[in-house]
Order: C-alpha cells, then sequence, then structure tokens
C-alpha cells in the first residue's frame, strides 16, 4: 500500500528500544488470509530489497520515519480499537527492535508479520505473511522508480532476494503462515512453482496449495484494473489462493489506508 511521505510526529529521545515508524494507523487489512479484518498497522522504515515496484517507496528506496519507542509505540496501538496489529515496512525484521515490540504486544493482539522471507524472528507471531520476491522484482536503469538510480542495488537485491533457510524458519514459526506473491504475469509461475516445490523440500510443515497466495502487481485502480483478472485466472489454474488488493480497490493510492 502507498505510505505517507512526510512524518508529522517528532523524533522520542526517550531511553528504551526505538524504532523508525514510517505510518501507524488504523484500517482494514487488504490482502491474505486476513483481508477485511480491522487492523492497527505498525509500519517500520528501512528495507534490505530493492524492489522496482516497491509499493512502500518511503520505507525502502527513500526511507521516511520518525523514531519511536517501543513503550510509545504499544501506547498508541492500545489507544486505536482493533484486536490485529500488522507489523509491516519496509522490512520489519531487519530491526532487532521489531523483535521486542513483537514481545510486548504478544499477549494482547493478534500478530501478523509482513515480511520479504529473507530474515528470521524468535519473537511471538500469529500470522508470518511472506512474501519471497520473484527475478521480476529486481530493479534495473530501466525499471526503477522515476529518478531513482539503482546502482549497487540491481546485483544486491537479485542476491539477497530468497533465502531458504529464512523461508523454512518463518513458516515453521509462527503459528500460521503465507506465501503471498506480488505477480507480474504468466511468466513468473514458472518461478513460483519452483520456489515452492524447494520451500516445502526444506520445511517440516506442510504447505498447502492454499497457504500460497498470488496478489496482482498494481498500486492504483487502474494498474489492478489491467492485472486483477489475469492473475485470479492464474491462481485457479495453478490451484493457489488469490488475494486481493482491497485497499486499493477501496481507497486507491492514498496513504494510511
Ligand atoms: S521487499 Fe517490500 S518493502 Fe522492500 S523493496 Fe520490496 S516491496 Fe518494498
Amino acid at each position: 500500500m502507498p505510505v505517507s511521505d512526510s512524518v508529522s510526529r517528532p523524533d522520542s529521545d526517550a531511553d528504551g528500544d526505538r524504532l523508525p515508524v514510517n505510518e501507524l494507523f488504523a484500517s482494514l487489512q487488504g490482502e491474505g488470509k486476513l483481508a477485511g479484518v480491522p487492523s492497527t498497522f505498525v509500519r517500520t522504515s528501512g528495507c534490505n530489497l530493492r524492489c522496482w515496484f516497491c509499493d512502500s517507496y518511503h520505507t525502502s528506496w527513500e526511507p521516511t520515519h520518525a523514531w519511536m519507542t517501543v513503550e510509545d509505540i504499544v501506547a498508541e496501538v492500545g489507544e486505536l480499537a482493533p484486536s490485529h496489529v500488522v507489523v509491516t515496512g519496509g522490512e520489519p525484521l531487519i530491526h532487532e527492535e521489531t523483535n521486542a515490540l513483537l514481545s510486548e504486544l504478544a499477549d494482547d493482539y493478534h500478530l501478523t508479520v509482513e515480511t520479504n522471507g529473507t530474515l528470521e524472528t524468535d519473537a511471538p507471531v500469529d500470522l508470518a505473511s511472506i512474501s519471497p520476491k520473484l527475478a521480476s522484482s529486481t530493479p534495473t536503469p530501466e525499471n526503477a522508480p522515476e529518478g531513482t538510480d539503482p546502482g549497487v542495488w540491481t546485483d544486491k537485491h537479485e542476491a539477497d532476494r530468497i533465502d531458504l533457510e529464512s523461508l523454512s524458519s518463518l513458516v515453521e514459526h509462527a503459528d500460521d503462515f503465507q506465501l503471498k506473491f506480488v505477480v507480474t504475469g504468466r511468466d513468473d509461475m514458472p518461478e513460483i512453482e519452483a520456489l515452492v516445490s524447494e520451500v516445502r523440500g526444506v520445511t517440516a510443515r506442510e504447505i498447502h496449495d492454499t497457504d500460497v497466495l498470488l496478489m496482482p502487481e498494481g498500486q492504483t485502480r487502474d494498474a489492478l484494473e489491467g492485472s486483477r483478472t489475469a492473475v485470479a485466472d492464474l491462481a485457479a489454474e495453478f490451484g493457489y489462493r488469490y488475494t486481493p488488493r482491497l485497499h486499493v480497490d477501496l481507497w486507491n493510492d492514498a496513504p494510511e489506508t
């Protein structure tokens, strides 16, 4: 989902674990097995990858954030109504303090972690929403966001985007999981099939086809208009699950949705 390009809250100078936070808001979960569930989103800033189509540009290509203590984040989450919390990014697991946040929230909330699957966690997680990045995500000078030079990120992204050990660990660690792929077209399917097979080969946990979600690439209603039916058809053909991008359908590209 599109994210804020500026953050109005000041940096905290309080003692304690701090996280770079781009957004903290309540909305509906837009994607995956819990699409439609009222949820509070804590969006950390910073990512170890650089997908060309990143829909949270201000947490990856141009990180924007305020520093918040874990204590203040928990307090602000407590002022909002949802019983579900989604810790997302960027890539939230690049921050050690994310583990402290998850531990603090675990007793009172259902916790989803949205991750690109390249890192592990030992913190409590109810739903690991794992979104491995396909070859089609790699930035090049031709597809990089306007005004951006991918530079070293073309090679770095390509080298780091898949980590089977982390994928296996995340699948096994959380109470539930989903493997959610951003699909740009039929050309992605052989890689998805191969990767699902590889992960099945290294994890002790059963991965049902319905744990594998295909999500259309597109950050605006117009873009989704051109991609969602084709991706839904692919899901039906391959026996995987289709996930909408409800927040785009409902609120187009508005931040904090
Ligand atoms: S992994 Fe996610 S947050 Fe990071 S660049 Fe890719 S889409 Fe953006």
